[in-house]
């Protein structure tokens, strides 16, 4: 399995950036995808000019989101009916942001789940503790609070199994847990799939100020199968210098 690097732009990067980002650096995006699966996820009106770009490639594209709800009168909603129609393979459920400022709790992310699975698109599984948390160390509690109604609620026949680990505390501001702690949350989390969903392969990642400068600690790390990077994943240059640095 080739290490997973999805770039999630959130809403740092326009339509236009978005575009001229898979314009610029195609052929070198290309090049990349020898040793690694790229994923890039802009935002929703950027998802059909970047398949276009991108469709002789092998880099995938992913959603940041979707809607809980199949079809029907949901103004200003998105149907994972619909980006699997346009090509769209991955979609993020539970990120810490869409939890913390639009209210998406266990039962939508579910929901999402389900319907990303029933469209073919692989979700990209989010958990993380805050700071809070972290402090009183509560953060396994919380992972198991997050994880095991999803692992026990959503029904994959692929059997793949994306889970992004992010704690909260380390999005955004330069931040990464020591390592020592990233392998204890890693091998509890590959222990719980493994006593809940023996039967799906999964792959861990890590997310949360991935960068140029502490990659090379990050991929000290046993049994990582790649990142989530945000901020640095909209220059390319910081980008490359992350899927690249062995
Ligand atoms: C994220 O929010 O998914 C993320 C990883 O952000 P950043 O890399 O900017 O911390």
């Amino acid at each position: 399995m080739k290490p997973l690097y999805i770039a999630n732009w959130k809403m740092n990067m326009s339509f236009g950036n978005s575009v001229n980002f898979c314009l610029n650096n195609l052929k070198q995006l290309q090049i990349l995808t020898n040793n690694a699966e790229i994923v890039l996820c802009p935002s929703f009106i950027a998802l059909a000019p970047m398949i276009e770009i991108l469709k002789n490639s092998s880099i995938k594209i992913g959603a940041q989101n979707c809607s809980h709800y199949e079809s029907g009168s949901y103004t200003g909603e998105i149907s994972a009916q619909s980006l699997a129609e346009i090509g769209v393979t991955y979609c993020f459920v539970g990120h810490s942001e869409r939890r913390i400022y639009f209210g998406e709790t266990t039962d939508v992310i579910i929901e999402k789940a389900n319907l990303l699975l029933q469209n073919n698109i692989q979700p990209i599984i989010c958990i993380g503790e805050t700071q809070e948390h972290f402090k009183t160390k509560a953060t396994l509690t919380v992972l198991k609070e997050q994880l095991n109604p999803i692992l026990e609620n959503i029904s994959a026949t692929n059997m793949r199994l994306i889970i992004a680990y992010e704690p909260i505390w380390s999005i955004g501001n330069g931040i990464i847990p020591e390592n020592s702690y990233l392998e204890e949350v890693f091998a509890w989390i590959r222990k719980i799939i493994g006593s809940h969903a023996p039967d799906y392969t999964p792959q861990l990642l890590y997310g949360g100020s991935v960068n140029e400068k502490n990659i090379a600690q990050l991929k000290k790390i046993a049994r990582i199968d790649g990142f989530l990077i945000g901020n640095a994943s909209t220059h390319f240059e910081q980008f490359f210098s992350i899927i690249t640095h062995y």
